[in-house]
């Protein structure tokens, strides 16, 4: 780890103490830290500041944005690493809130790397972050996320417990369009490095973006085709079940999708109690 990675997470841990504890610690002192530039000090002044995460969004907290320089919320690594063929959450999250691989990184307010379990069973994916994301730095927020949030619990998933929302960019695009082609290749890594460090038993894409992205090498998947006909049946990413759905947004801009949604939300977790067995034991204790 870099000097500047230290001072990445430096930034990270105080801007979480004083969102979440509301003050600064004393041990957050900057020249505390100056003096803890070492490889082993700087360590420690990382463990001695954990983030607590009793809230929706685990591990999750406003921090400031090592690119952009501007409050830039970020999720948090933990103490307890999650590898992915020596890659840790930890490292991608760094990764992600350093990166100009594409021009959204002029345009954004915030990463959005994600929240949620860093044990999940199930990867949600949406498509891109909106307004609400990208002001927020965490994913799946305001209506279209409260949304999901009751879909998800719908099924016995939670952010809070057995699930990790992201979505396939990273930052937002101007005008909540969808990102480019070219924004969707540039930041394919990071998704697919999640995905390995997190090894969920299935995925659930929300929204076309996020599926044609994420399918793009499935030869069997008409990649032209709109939601209303990907949806509602399993493909493959590297042996791990996908499932297509529509976005919360587009729910709440079609109420009729309500139905669709739901009997998707069902197959959903028919699937997900055969492919896990901790999940299917959630049912068994109700
Ligand atoms: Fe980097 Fe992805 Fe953001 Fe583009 S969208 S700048 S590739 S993190």
């Amino acid at each position: 780890m870099t000097g500047e990675d230290k001072q990445i997470i430096y930034r990270l841990l105080r801007t979480a103490s004083q969102n979440v504890y509301g003050y600064t610690v004393p041990s957050f002192q900057n020249e505390e830290f100056k003096e803890d530039t070492s490889a082993a000090a700087g360590n420690t002044a990382i463990q001695r500041a954990p983030v607590q995460s009793s809230s929706v969004h685990q591990n999750t907290v406003p921090v400031q944005n090592p690119v952009s320089k501007p409050v830039s919320p970020v999720s948090v690594p933990t103490p307890k690493p999650v590898q992915a063929g020596g890659m840790s959450m930890g490292d991608i999250i760094l990764k992600i809130a350093r990166c100009t691989k594409c021009s959204l990184a002029r345009t954004r307010a915030n990463v959005v790397p994600g929240v949620g379990s860093r044990n999940p069973e199930v990867m949600v994916i949406g498509d891109a972050p909106s307004p609400d994301e990208n002001n927020s730095g965490l994913s799946f927020m305001g209506a279209a996320g409260q949304l999901m949030d009751r879909m998800l619990a719908a099924i016995k998933l939670s952010r809070d417990s057995n699930c990790f929302l992201t979505n396939v960019v990273k930052c937002a695009a101007p005008q909540n369009r969808d990102p480019y082609p070219e924004e969707t290749e540039a930041c394919f890594g990071f998704i697919e490095a999640q995905i390995k460090c997190l090894k969920p038993k299935a995925i659930l894409c929300a929204g076309r973006v996020a599926a044609v992205t994420l399918l793009k090498n499935n030869q069997n998947v008409n990649l032209s085709l709109p939601v209303d006909q990907l949806h509602g049946q399993f493909y493959e990413y590297n042996g791990i079940p996908v499932f297509v759905t529509w976005n919360p947004a587009e729910v709440l801009k079609n109420q009729d999708l309500k139905r669709p949604v739901w009997d998707d939300l069902k197959t959903f977790a028919a699937k997900l109690k055969e492919v896990s067995p901790s999940y299917a034991s959630l049912f068994e204790q109700a």
